[in-house]
């Protein structure tokens, strides 16, 4: 928190997660009303689309049907747009987040052709923002291995814990995150509203280190709106202190609030 970032968020998901600040057993239909809306009078830009409270709040990210709202950009293109951002016109001290959607889709396989431009030379440290269930690609791995030979690179992995509308077996992936930390540093972070997400939370680490996990584990209070954060962020500190884990907060909620681009 607090270091000068870009965001690089990639399109698609293998999640829907339409189960988050639901009930328990139900799911979000926010989106459905606004892919109704969209397929009628379309919106012309992802920062139109409403902002949703129940489900994912990175659907324009994944949900194909507003695809049409991300633009497809060459690597060189992207490199223009992260130059126009940054301040200097070069990377100094910034980190790179690479995020979603799921990032470690088939975009695994774009990386290089990106990375390996002459304008993210300097680029010193990445982070995946991943939801820990994609394999490595073996080439893209050892891509990667050498990439770190003296830089930095960061796996931040958001396991999906049953409030999200996963399916267990298909969220909480320990063998493929194992193999995260063969490549870079590696976290888990548990957004958690509950007592019983936090028991959820308890069983997933158990399960992660049982096969030999070793990173730290985050959790992180729900809540993309100022007044449900601020509600639940002491008792999810508290929790975490009893457990030996770490808190994360959510900076960007009280400083740019809950918008598109936050
Ligand atoms: S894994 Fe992340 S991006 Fe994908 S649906 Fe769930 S919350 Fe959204």
């Amino acid at each position: 928190m607090g270091v000068p970032s870009v965001f690089l968020r990639t399109f698609g998901c293998n999640f829907k997660c339409a189960g988050f600040g639901m009930p328990r057993g139900e799911i979000s239909t926010e989106v459905e009303t606004i892919a109704f809306a969209h397929d009628n009078i379309p919106y012309k830009d992802y920062k139109d689309l409403p902002l949703v409270s129940t489900g994912c709040d990175s659907y324009a990210s994944w949900d194909p049907r507003f695809k049409d709202l991300s633009p497809m950009l060459t690597s060189e293109a992207i490199v223009d747009r992260i130059m126009e951002m940054l301040p200097q016109d070069h990377w100094i001290d910034e980190h790179l987040v690479i995020t979603g959607g799921e990032p470690l889709l088939g975009w695994q396989r774009a990386y290089p052709d990106l990375l390996d431009h002459p304008k993210m030379r300097d680029l010193q440290e990445i982070t995946f923002e991943t939801n820990g269930t994609q394999k490595l690609d073996p080439k893209f791995k050892e891509y990667l291995i050498e990439w770190t030979d003296n830089k930095e690179l960061t796996f931040s992995v958001s396991a999906k814990l049953p409030a999200s509308g996963e399916k267990w077996e298909e969220a909480i992936c320990p063998e493929i995150v194992c193999e995260y930390e063969q490549v870079g540093t590696v976290y888990l972070k548990f957004v958690v509203a509950t007592e019983q997400d936090i028991s959820d939370a308890e069983c997933a680490v158990g399960a992660f280190r049982n096969a030999g996990f070793n990173g730290h584990v985050y959790l992180m209070p729900v809540g993309g709106v100022e007044s449900v954060y601020t509600l639940n962020a002491k008792n999810v500190a508290l929790a975490a202190m009893k457990r030996g884990w770490r808190y994360s907060d959510r900076l960007q909620v009280p400083l740019f609030k809950n918008e598109w681009g936050t």
